[in-house]
């Protein structure tokens, strides 16, 4: 069976719902600039589409799970792009509770297996997130993964990472609207690309050196067009490759949660930069 849409449920039908068989897929990307080639609800997309084919992937490889997709989160921690337009940004105070409440609403309804597919990096994000899921995991019997901090920092070998060193990109500056954003979009929605990206010069920064310089924004860094990286490499090809590598990666993921495996772990030097570095307010 395919994957059903929290939203074009009734209750019966999420009453009925086996959740002992169940994995609910919660989708975060949120809306903020994308440099002037990209629209603002990048992340948004990118969340939706990829957890939408990893419930495909999923149905596909067992299907006596069933998934239900939950409409996007559109909103997070956002304050490295704040100073640009169409940015809209939480504090973690705000996006751990909203968070909290989501999932302890669904844990009421009886989920038990929770994949936060998430589309943004950012450490305020993504320690809010995780303040989340140990706080509804404290009361209550469930399994929650967050995808992104695993995805990028479990030292999982990507192709998508491994195609880019090949074609000779420095993988740890392209950052944001970048050339895997702009080749998602180019993919997917290539309606929704402004101007000719072809003609956006590279933006090489090392945001290691610009933070510890004590810069706090994208645009302070340097990134005055609010993108990092090379779009003007993007092609639909790489676009596909983001979108289809990131839903198998999760689709991973789900099934080791409800399968009751082992899951990777975010590397020690990252817990513990979120732990001692990064503050929710
Ligand atoms: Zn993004």
């Amino acid at each position: 069976m395919s994957f059903q849409k929290l939203d074009e449920m009734s209750w019966v039908e999420v009453e009925n719902l086996n959740k002992d068989k169940a994995i609910i897929f919660l989708p975060i990307g949120p809306v903020e600039e994308h440099g002037p080639h990209l629209p603002v609800g990048t992340d948004f997309f990118a969340a939706r589409d990829i957890a939408e084919l990893a419930a495909h992937y999923v149905n596909q490889q067992d299907d006596t799970v069933h998934t239900v997709v939950a409409p996007v989160i559109p909103v997070g921690c956002s304050q490295i792009t704040a100073d640009f337009p169409g940015t809209i940004s939480l504090r973690g105070t705000t996006l751990a509770r909203l968070v909290v409440d989501i999932c302890t609403s669904l844990v009421r309804h009886g989920f038990r297996y929770m994949v936060i597919a998430n589309h943004h990096l950012e450490p305020m994000h993504v320690k809010a997130i995780l303040t989340a899921i140990q706080e509804v995991s404290s009361h209550h019997a469930v399994r929650i993964i967050e995808t992104a901090s695993i995805i990028a920092y479990s030292g999982l070998h990507t192709e998508e990472t491994q195609k880019g060193l090949a074609m000779g990109f420095d993988m740890k500056r392209e950052i944001h609207a970048d050339v895997r954003e702009t080749s998602f979009i180019r993919y997917r929605y290539p309606h929704l690309i402004k101007g000719d990206v072809t003609q956006l010069p590279p933006v090489l920064i090392d945001i290691d050196e610009a933070l510890r310089k004590g810069c706090s924004t994208f645009k302070e860094m340097g990134a005055h067009e609010g993108y990092l990286g090379t779009p003007s490499r993007s092609t639909e090809e790489y676009g596909r490759l983001h979108l289809e590598e990131g839903a198998r990666l999760t689709a991973d993921l789900a099934l080791k949660l409800i399968h009751g495996e082992q899951l990777p772990e975010m590397n020690e030097k990252m817990k513990f930069v979120l732990d001692s570095h990064v503050t929710l307010d």
